[in-house]
This record gives structure tokens, sequence and C-alpha cells, in this order.
């Protein structure tokens, strides 16, 4: 039903929008111009496309990324007759964005996260796709959409980054069917691993060694978390989101490990945390502290420097007795 409703709004619709979250990932980078290819070769219509943060230097090789707006350029006052969030996980990760989108005519929310609360007009959530690169695919074939190498680089992409390479509980055999079924367009998957995981620049390893070397271990090791701090990123001549990828991944990979958390240091005075587990659910301590995400790894925005929200976190993983 969400489906046939999206086709008739994009054919009915003069000016599109296409909407990542905060912070972008692979996913939501993926998503974003994999979508573009696909209306532009489906539909003849070229959309627009924001990013409302910096987007990673490693993510520059997917296709028609360089038509990506920043937040700052767009006319907030203009009514699109159709705006589309892809993997935003609430309406309120797309910073200024929201404007463009409750403003718009028509409001699509297309992802795969379980806290998603349907904020769209149309809603299109799997929280069972290892994502949003994925329930979009399921969207190729459901209304035969021809699929470009161009769509295929960015759907892949976005899979691959989701599953952190097919190796999280989130890859399903639908998954690798659509994976396999990518491939078959001409991707070259190693080509597509080294630029998304070995295109890492020198200062941001060393940099997340330090942070890693710094890290704390309470409950006999089964949580392992680190404070970034802004004069850190600053010494080690890191600057931009994207130098602290992968850094809680790192501490979930020790083996005692049970939840692992980075908790980092904003300009605004507030922090960001980036939770994993093994196999405790964590959405829950993240939805409780104001985020959401996944029930392995999620994260949340805490109005308080590091130190009090490190507590707080501490706190929430006490009083449930998770670990
Ligand atoms: P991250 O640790 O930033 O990679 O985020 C892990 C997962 O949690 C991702 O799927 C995010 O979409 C989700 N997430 C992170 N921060 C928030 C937040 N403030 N609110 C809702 N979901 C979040
Ligand atoms: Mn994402
Ligand atoms: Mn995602």
């Amino acid at each position: 039903m969400a489906v046939e409703q999206l086709d008739s709004s994009i054919k009915n619709s003069k000016n599109i929008l296409l909407v990542s979250h905060i912070n972008p990932d692979g996913d939501t980078l993926g998503s974003m111009c994999g979508m573009y290819s696909l209306i532009k070769d489906n539909y003849k219509k070229i959309c627009d496309m924001v990013a409302v943060s910096k987007i990673p230097e490693v993510y520059k090789f997917l296709p028609n990324i360089d038509n990506v707006k920043n937040i700052g350029e767009m006319d907030l006052s203009r009514e699109y007759d159709l705006v589309i969030n892809l993997d935003v996980a609430a309406i309120d990760r797309c910073a200024d964005a929201q404007i463009l989108f409750d403003k718009a005519k028509c409001s699509v929310n297309i992802d795969h996260h379980e806290t998603n609360n349907n904020y769209g007009k149309i809603n299109i959530v799997e929280p069972f796709a290892s994502a949003t690169g994925e329930v979009l695919f399921r969207l190729c074939l459901d209304l035969k959409w021809k699929v470009s190498l161009d769509s295929a680089i960015c759907l892949y992409s976005a899979i691959v980054t989701d599953t952190g390479c097919f190796k999280f509980s989130n890859t399903t055999p639908r998954t690798m069917e659509y994976s396999g079924k990518l491939l078959a367009y001409g991707i070259d998957p190693s080509d597509i691993y080294k630029k998304c995981y070995e295109s890492s620049s020198k200062d941001m390893v060393l940099f997340q060694s330090y942070c890693i070397n710094k890290a704390k271990f309470l409950n006999n090791d089964k949580i392992a978390y680190t404070i970034v701090y802004k004069r850190d990123l600053e010494k080690f001549n890191c600057n931009g989101e994207d130098f602290t990828d992968g850094l809680t991944e790192k501490l979930r990979a020790i083996v005692s490990t049970q939840i692992a958390f980075v908790v980092k240091e904003l300009h605004s005075g507030s922090s960001k945390v980036s939770m994993r587990s093994k196999s405790i659910d964590i959405a829950q301590i993240c939805a409780a502290l104001g985020g959401g995400g996944h029930k392995f790894a999620a994260g949340a925005l805490i109005k308080a420097n590091p130190e009090k929200a490190v507590k707080m976190i501490l706190n929430e993983i006490e009083n449930r007795k998770l670990c």
C-alpha cells in the first residue's frame, strides 16, 4: 500500500528533496544517493539532496554525492512537493531539514530502526531490514525499478556499512540474497570494501589508538567506555564527525566486553553517545536517555558534559541490571 503511494507521489511531484540524517553514515548517504539515481532512471526526475552535517571523506566515492547540498545552502522557506527521509530514525535526527519535511505537500519516511515512530505521511519502515539500503532494494523489486550500476553501488554500500560487511546480527538470508542480486549489476565488492574500510587517515588511526589506550573497564571488564574530548581531537589534528567512526566497535571487539560506549564532548556542552553490545538490548538504554537505535547499536544526545553523561549511562545500565 505505502509502496504504491510512494510510486504515485513520485509520479505526481515536480520537485523532490531527499534527506539524510545528522552525522551521516554509509547507509543514510548510500540510500540517499541510491534513491537519487533510482528516481532519475525510473521517473526522469532530478531530486535535490541535503546533508545536515559534514559528509565523511570516505563516502565521497558514492555516485552523485557531489550533488548533495549542505543544509546551510538550502532555502528553508521552500515548499517541496515531496520530501523523502532516508535512514532517519526520528524526525529530530534530520536537524533543520525537519522544517522542509514538515512543510512538504507529501512526506515519506523510509527507514529500518525499531524505534521509528512512523512520523511521515507515508511510512516504509522495516525493522527487520539490515539497512535502509535493503528496504530500497525491496522497493526496486516491488515497483520493478530499473537498477543502474550507480544505484547498485549506492545500495550495496549502504548494506555493507550497516552490517559491518555482513558480520552483524542484522544480516539475514534476505540481506545476502539482495546483496547477491546487487553484485550481479557489476559491482566490485573488494573496491567498495577498500573505500569504506581501508581509507582511514593516519591521524584517525593514531587518534583512535589513543582513545582505546585510555578506555575504562568496569564490572569485570563487561563494560568498556572511553571519552572523546574536543581538546584531544584538536591535539590529534582531527576535526569533523568521522574521526570516531568504528571506535565503539573496537571496544566491543574485546572478548570480555558486553556493553561498549563512546561519549563524545560536543561544542554545545552536550555529549554524543555511541553504544554497542554483543547481545544485550541497549536500544532501551539509549531510548531512556532520549535517543534510540537498534538492539545492539544505538545512540543518544545527552544535554550534559561527558562525565555527567557517563554517570547517567552507568546508572541506566545498573538500574536495569543488564550486566
Ligand atoms: P552511532 O553510534 O552514532 O553509529 O549510532 C548507532 C545507531 O543508533 C544508529 O542506527 C543510529 O541511527 C542510532 N542513533 C544514534 N544516535 C541516535 C539518537 N540521538 N536518536 C535516535 N537514534 C540514534
Ligand atoms: Mn544510519
Ligand atoms: Mn541504517
